[in-house]
């Protein structure tokens, strides 16, 4: 787990290490080393994935999600958002640790679109809100936001100081993972977080589970396997954890997954991995969370599902550094993961 020496700031290619000895200075890219305590959490946002669909694409049509699922501690049984099961505010939840309900302090984005009012999701709950990107930065830790959709924005307008690098390639994965491959590797970012957005753009055009649908998850699988590659081969990544869920899944085949009652909608994969993480069952490790059956469970009380919105302060633990103010998800129960 991370210490105060892990307080690594990268500019450009200088390493400057605060807090450690100099002797943890270890060259980038040297044969055999692994810069000391430097962790990184990569997230993933598969937008709209509906976790069977590697259940019917099986190891040999998903095999680098299901190395995840294999090797790492996960679920195909996580939660979304009791209040939407729609993108922006779902994944504004995954960021915060928050719920959406702005009367029950959660952040206020309910809305779905590019629309510059609100502008910021500060302005949407009406008072300060905080976020992993904000803790990160405070600790000294540095922050990308790769994207596929342009309302994404949203979040550069609300942290602008706080995301060093936003980079929002609309509707085209593949350009937003080769863009991100590069950074993970040069910039050492503490938090990277990244969404695509294909399986979701397939649902709505041919229905979720569709034949489109699963060609589109394919190619999702594919993109990750290629950061899985980076994170197997090269020396800056040796410390990399990677986070993979969703903002919510999708009816088979409904070409909308606004319907917040329908469990296709609700139910989302969630999954860790990396070195020094086992392969588990979340559920089965963590007995202050409950897998929830086919129930959503609205209202917050009581044992919770693991929902996307642990997303921030399970990245912070990874990290060492301090959970979100204001946040909810993981905040009394954090989400063990080793
Ligand atoms: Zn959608």
């Amino acid at each position: 787990m991370a210490t105060a020496v892990a307080a690594v700031a990268v500019v450009a290619t200088t390493l400057s290490v605060s807090g450690g000895p100099s002797a943890d200075l270890v060259p980038t890219g040297a044969p055999g080393t692994a810069l000391v305590e430097d962790p990184q959490v990569l997230v993933i946002s598969l937008d709209g994935f509906n976790p069977t669909a590697l259940r019917r694409l099986g190891r040999s049509g998903a095999p680098n999600l299901w190395r995840l699922f294999d090797e790492g501690a996960g679920t195909l049984d996580a939660r979304t958002q009791v209040e939407r099961t729609i993108t922006l505010p779902n994944h504004t939840s995954m960021v915060t640790g928050r719920r959406i309900d702005r009367k029950k302090g959660g952040h206020g984005v309910t809305w779905n679109d590019d629309r510059l009012t609100p502008r910021t999701v500060q302005k949407a709950a009406g008072h300060a809100v905080s976020s992993l990107f904000s803790r990160v930065h405070a600790s000294h830790g540095s922050t990308a936001l790769y994207a596929a959709k342009t309302k994404f924005s949203l979040w550069d307008r609300s942290w602008p100081t706080a995301i060093d690098k936003v980079v929002i390639h609309a509707e085209d994965d593949a350009q937003v993972v080769a863009d991100a491959r590069i950074d993970l590797v040069d910039d050492d970012r503490a938090l990277t977080f990244v969404h695509l957005g294909s399986a979701d753009k397939a649902g709505h055009a041919s229905g979720w589970l569709s034949p489109a649908y699963l060609t589109a998850v394919e190619r999702l699988d594919a993109l990750v396997g290629s950061v899985l590659t980076d994170a197997d081969t090269a020396p800056e990544l040796a410390d990399l954890t990677v986070i993979v869920t969703a903002d919510h899944g999708g009816v088979p085949g409904a070409k909308a997954h606004d319907a917040v009652r329908r469990p296709a909608n609700f139910t989302i994969p969630f999954v860790v991995w990396g070195s020094g993480i086992d392969h588990a069952d979340l559920y089965a490790i963590n007995p202050g969370y409950r897998k929830p059956g086919r129930k959503q469970q609205p209202p917050l009380t009581g044992k919770q599902p693991i929902r996307n919105g642990n997303v921030a302060n399970l990245a912070l633990d990874l990290l060492g550094y301090p959970r979100v103010p204001g946040s909810i998800f993981g905040k009394v129960t954090p989400l063990e993961v080793e």
